[in-house]
C-alpha cells in the first residue's frame, strides 16, 4: 500500500482517537477522515485535530484505503459487514477493514462466510485507559504494548502486512492466536479484572455509603485496584456478554481462590495464609 494513505476510523473514542493520533504523528496516515453516532463526539474529534474531517459512514468507506472499526462489540459486527457489503457492491477491491475489538469469536462466527472476508483483519491492541470518547485519546497510548492479530490465516497476507505496519508505527507487540484462543486469554488478563474492581467498588460502596471516608482513606493500592470500576457500562456489558462461557468458568477459579482466604482466615491458618500469598507473588516472576 502506498504511503499516502487516508485512514477512516469508525468510533471517535478513546482507542479510534488515539490511533488517530500516532497513525498521523508517525507519518502512517497522510489523511484522517472519521465517523461516529454520536454527532458530539464527531464534532469534538475534529476541534482536538484527531481527524480531518467528519464524514457519513458510506463516504468514509469510499475515501478511506484501511478502515478501523473502533465501536463497543456489540455494534462491531454489524458495520464490518456493511463495510465489506460495500467492498462487494462497488468492488472497492483493494481496501481493508479491521476492528480493534476486546471480545473475537462472535464477531469471527458472523463474518466467517462472508465473500469478502479476507479483505477483514481482526485484531485486538492491549492498551487502554478506564476513560471514553474523543477526550481521553493519548499519545503513544500503545507504545511498547501487545497487539493480537488472530485468525491470520482466514485475511489476504497482504492485507495482513497492511495492518502489521500500522501496528509497528503505533510500536506495538504483535501476537498471534485464534479468535477463541484470544477470547479465553483475554477473559483471564482482562475481562475478570474489569468484574473483580467492579465488583470491589460495590463491595467498598456498600459498606461506606459516606463516600467521603473513601476518598480520605483511599491509598494507593486500593485506588489501583479500583480504577478499572469507572469503566463504562456500554463498553463493557457487551464484551462481558459476548464472552460469557469463558468468563464463568475463569470467574469460578476466582471465586474458589477468594473461598481458600476466606476459609485459611477464619481458621486462623496463618501458614496457609501465607503459602496462598507466597504463590500469588509468583506473579512477579511474569510481570515486573
Ligand atoms: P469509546 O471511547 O466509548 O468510543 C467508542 C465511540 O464509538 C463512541 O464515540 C461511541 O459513541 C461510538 N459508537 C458507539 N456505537 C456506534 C455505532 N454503532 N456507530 C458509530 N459509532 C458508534 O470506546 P473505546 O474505549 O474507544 O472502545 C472502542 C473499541 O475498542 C471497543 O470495541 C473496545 O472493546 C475496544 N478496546 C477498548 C479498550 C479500552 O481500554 N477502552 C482497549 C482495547 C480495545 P457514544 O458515545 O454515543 O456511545
Amino acid at each position: 500500500m502506498e504511503k499516502n494513505r487516508t485512514i477512516g476510523i469508525v468510533g471517535l473514542g478513546l482507542i479510534g482517537g488515539s490511533m488517530a493520533v500516532d497513525l498521523r504523528a508517525r507519518g502512517f496516515a497522510s489523511r484522517l477522515i472519521g465517523t461516529d453516532r454520536n454527532p458530539l463526539n464527531a464534532e469534538a474529534a475534529c476541534r482536538l485535530g484527531l481527524v480531518d474531517q467528519a464524514v457519513p459512514l458510506e463516504d468514509c468507506i469510499d475515501e478511506s484505503d484501511i478502515i478501523i472499526v473502533s465501536v463497543p462489540v456489540s455494534a462491531a459486527g454489524e458495520i464490518i459487514q456493511t463495510v465489506l457489503d460495500t467492498f462487494k457492491s462497488k468492488a472497492l477491491l483493494g481496501k481493508i477493514v479491521m476492528d480493534v475489538c476486546s471480545t473475537k469469536s462472535q464477531i469471527a462466527g458472523r463474518l466467517k462466510y462472508h465473500p469478502f472476508r479476507r479483505r477483514y483483519v481482526a485484531s485486538h491492541p492491549m492498551a487502554g485507559t478506564e476513560h471514553s470518547g474523543p477526550w481521553a485519546a493519548l499519545p503513544g497510548l500503545f507504545d511498547g504494548r501487545a497487539c493480537i492479530i488472530a485468525d491470520q490465516e482466514e485475511s489476504d497476507p497482504a492485507a495482513v502486512r497492511d495492518v502489521e505496519e500500522l501496528y509497528r508505527a503505533l510500536n506495538m507487540r504483535i501476537v498471534y492466536m485464534s479468535s477463541d484462543s484470544h477470547d479465553v486469554h483475554t477473559a483471564y488478563v482482562s475481562h475478570l479484572s474489569h468484574v473483580t474492581s467492579f465488583a470491589l467498588a460495590l463491595t467498598v460502596l456498600d459498606k461506606e455509603r459516606d463516600e467521603k471516608h473513601i476518598f480520605d482513606l483511599a491509598s494507593g493500592g486500593f485506588s489501583s485496584t479500583v480504577r478499572l470500576a469507572k469503566s463504562n457500562a456500554d463498553m463493557w456489558v457487551p464484551i462481558f456478554m459476548q464472552n460469557r462461557d469463558n468468563l464463568l468458568q475463569v470467574m469460578d477459579t476466582y471465586i474458589e481462590k477468594m473461598q481458600a482466604f476466606r476459609k485459611a482466615m477464619a481458621e486462623y491458618d496463618e501458614d496457609k495464609v501465607r503459602e496462598l500469598i507466597e504463590k500469588a507473588n509468583r506473579i512477579r516472576k511474569i510481570i515486573r
